[in-house]
């Protein structure tokens, strides 16, 4: 197969991160602005280049991919079995630019919430459930938010600060 995408686009394609009007947002995006919500796409002005951002609502939403972007007990979060190295390097580095965009965005006054790609999956077996979180978060006034679908145990949310450099690698 020749090579048809360039460097630049290929390198983003493994970054998996920074790509616009993938799958899981353009399927959140339909759900919100259905609801009534009303936002802006992809404001590079603003740390992290959020995917969807409600001015009027003060927040910042990213539709974050479970694999590239590591949501914790979620089955679309494994490791590849080979280069595990190289992986676990890029994963950290995703994870580490996600925390500090969040981060910065918190500082200014912005609200930050993540929507998991598999909560928008689960739209199609459970519709409603990502509207209904996602309202009730909104109204919950709190600063930060996380939204997957129902994982293994314990909590959707992903360790960004603790690196887990101390975990066995198995
Ligand atoms: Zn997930």
């Amino acid at each position: 197969m020749p090579d048809v995408v360039s460097k630049k686009v290929r390198s983003r394609m493994m970054a998996g991160i920074g790509s616009k009007h993938t799958k899981p947002e353009v399927a959140l995006r339909k759900l919100l602005h259905r609801a009534g919500f009303r936002f802006r796409l992809h404001r590079s002005d603003l740390p992290g280049r959020p995917d969807l951002v409600m001015a009027k609502h003060a927040t910042a939403i990213f539709v974050h991919g479970c694999f590239w972007h590591r949501h914790t007990g979620c089955r679309f979060c494994y490791v590849p079995a080979s280069n595990q190295e190289f992986w676990r390097a890029k994963f950290s580095a995703n994870m580490d630019r996600d925390s500090a965009s969040e981060q910065a965005l918190m500082r200014n006054g912005w609200r930050v919430v993540v929507v998991w790609e598999c909560a928008t999956r689960e739209e199609r077996t459970n519709p409603g459930r990502l509207l209904d979180r996602f309202s009730r978060w909104l109204r919950s006034g709190r600063r930060r938010g996380y939204i997957g679908a129902r994982v293994r145990k314990h909590s959707a949310r992903p360790s960004t600060t603790k690196r887990n450099k101390n975990r066995p690698d198995h």
